[in-house]
């Protein structure tokens, strides 16, 4: 990209929607709504004026379905309580704007895929929630109900006919539900990046699906020289061997030093770097096709300073 002149090219994509705002998983609970509302402020500076905005819509059942079992889908949206809140497990709540919560993060996804792949955007990140990554496709799970990103990989190759999709997660965690979707599908590449050990469990090195997905686990302390150097030798060049037509980012930033949930050491400009790379790989193989998704994050301010440094690589302001 040494000779990317960005000011001619077209502009970066945000989706979100104010539903996502209403899902509430109760006072105390990290996954909070102030989350969005803490990176939907920052996207108001000036500097962000040349993005290009897109209200989610509702995310399609039939694309739910490419990851999800039917009867898990509905069993999700039967939970969700007309007053109060619903607990799917230990830490995954439902509150009355639950649902439609979901299903925009799932529209979220697909409409910036839809729309990369329509060359109107260059590249897109939906700012939504809950996350996604740990939902598995028969069960909700940390957070998360449905897995977004599966969905928009899956939705890329059925409605746009993309034979390899790559997913790539930097949340602090590991993407188990993701990683269960890949594993047995080699038209599909999963890497991620995370602290190990820590919840899930998954994604200690030697997980390795069909040779289609890189676990890069990291200890406890571990700081941004060492998530780039895992990034330099293990995942970037697995992602271009695996030479992907779509790439999608799972954009988790509790990996940063502030944040309360995990124990490693980021800073800003490592996410500004990561994004970076994986926008030169994907314009190494396709034409720059890139679409992330938030998933974890639970220091407001870390977490809006961090998604700010994101969307302004994928500007390509960086
Ligand atoms: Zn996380």
């Amino acid at each position: 990209m040494e000779c990317t002149d960005y000011d001619t090219l077209m502009p970066t994509l945000l989706v979100t929607h104010q539903d996502c705002i209403a899902h509430e998983p109760g006072r105390g609970h990290p996954e909070a709504p102030g989350r969005l509302s803490a990176v939907l402020d920052i996207f108001r500076e000036a500097e962000f004026a040349g993005l290009i905005r897109l209200e989610a819509p509702m995310g399609r059942k039939t694309d739910i379905a490419l990851v999800h079992e039917p009867s898990f889908v509905s069993t999700v949206l039967a939970a969700v309580p007309a007053t109060g809140h619903a607990a799917l497990d230990a830490d995954t709540i439902l509150s009355p704007g639950s649902g439609s919560a979901a299903l925009r993060a799932v529209g979220a996804v697909t409409a910036a895929v839809d729309a990369v792949v329509a060359g109107t955007a260059r590249n897109g990140f939906c700012a939504v929630r809950p996350p996604g990554h740990h939902a598995e496709p028969g069960h909700a799970m940390g957070f998360c109900l449905f897995n977004s990103i599966a969905i928009a990989a899956r939705h890329a190759q059925t409605a746009h006919g993309l034979k390899r999709v790559a997913i790539v997660d930097f949340d602090v965690h590991h993407g188990n539900g993701t990683q269960t979707v890949v594993e047995s599908d080699p038209s599909l590449f999963f890497a991620s990046s995370h602290q190990y050990p820590l919840y899930p469990g998954t994604g200690a090195a030697g997980e390795t699906g069909l040779g289609n997905v890189v676990n890069a686990p990291l200890a406890a302390g571990s700081d941004g020289k060492i998530f780039r150097h895992a990034f330099e030798t293990r995942i970037l060049p697995a992602l271009d061997d695996f030479a992907p037509e779509f790439v999608l980012v799972s954009a988790g930033f509790d990996a940063h030093r502030a944040d309360p949930l995990a124990g490693l050491e980021l800073e800003e400009a490592d996410f500004a770097w990561v994004t970076t790379r994986l926008m030169e790989a994907a314009q190494r193989h396709c034409g720059g096709k890139l679409v992330s998704v938030l998933e974890g994050g639970y220091d407001l301010r870390a977490l809006a300073g961090s998604a700010a440094a994101h969307v302004t690589a994928l500007m390509g302001k960086a």
